[in-house]
């Protein structure tokens, strides 16, 4: 089944609302034609306006790179989805890597955060990837826990084995694609296999220019996420047209 790939970028903690303006003023006219893939960006959460104003009539999105799972409340540095909503994001990363094991998000907390994003209607591209195939399972098992497959319809899954993010290193389009049949095995568990075939499954990990074609031809990989090589506006529009 062809799907229409996602390119999303994963900017981490770089770059201020004035850095924002000018890669979109720089990326989008290279991707102004295209249309084979969606295209989104994640900027840490000071860069959104700037973002959502840059983007506005273009064919990219905007997403965050977290949100909290309350819809309001005492939680100080926090940002809720009808925040994320009200200024225009459209996506959002969760239980990221880094937030893993810096910040200490459980699986647990990965689920409560999945069923806020798809309650607010944002699309969540949920983040797993371990070097153990019964890890990487557990993780598809408790993000997706009382996940209806009605209620899940927006939903992404990025593979990003741990030891290929931010080091150069690339997992290979053979072992992507074992890992992705691995997730949309569970996601036929929790789902459904109608929704699991339908089911985006983005790899993550070093993905550049160079290794962009021989990752996103594989039937299996539904997209890529993009951390260091998305930074540069050049760079990340040639991963966005492999
Ligand atoms: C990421 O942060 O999601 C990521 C995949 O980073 P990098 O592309 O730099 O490995």
């Amino acid at each position: 089944m062809t799907k229409k790939k996602l390119i999303a970028a994963n900017w981490k903690m770089y770059k201020n609302p004035a850095q924002t303006r000018e890669f979109f003023r720089e990326f989008l006219p290279l991707v102004a034609d295209h249309t084979r893939d969606e295209i989104v960006v994640c900027p840490p959460y000071i860069d959104l306006c700037a973002a959502v104003e840059e983007t506005k009539g273009s064919n990219v999105g905007v997403g965050a790179q977290d949100l909290h799972w309350e819809k309001e409340g005492a939680y100080t540095g926090e940002i809720s989805r009808s925040m994320l909503l009200d200024i225009g994001c459209t996506h959002v990363i969760i239980g990221h890597s880094e937030r893993r094991q810096y910040f200490g998000e459980t699986d647990d907390v990965v689920n409560l955060k999945l069923k806020a994003a798809l309650e607010a209607g944002l699309t969540p591209i949920v983040c797993v990837g371990e070097v153990t195939e019964d890890v990487l399972r557990r993780q598809c098992l408790r993000a997706f826990h009382a996940v209806s497959s009605k209620k899940a319809g927006r939903l992404v899954v990025a593979y990003e084995p741990v030891w290929a993010i931010g080091t150069g290193k690339t997992a290979t389009p053979q072992l992507a694609s074992d890992a992705h049949i691995v997730i949309r095995g569970e996601a036929a568990k929790a789902f459904g296999q109608e929704f699991a075939d339908k089911l985006r499954i983005l790899y993550g990990g070093s993905v550049k220019p160079e290794n962009a074609k021989a990752l996103m031809s594989e039937e299996e990989i539904d997209g890529a996420l993009v951390g260091g090589a998305s930074l540069d506006p050049k760079s990340f529009a040639t991963i966005v047209k492999y």
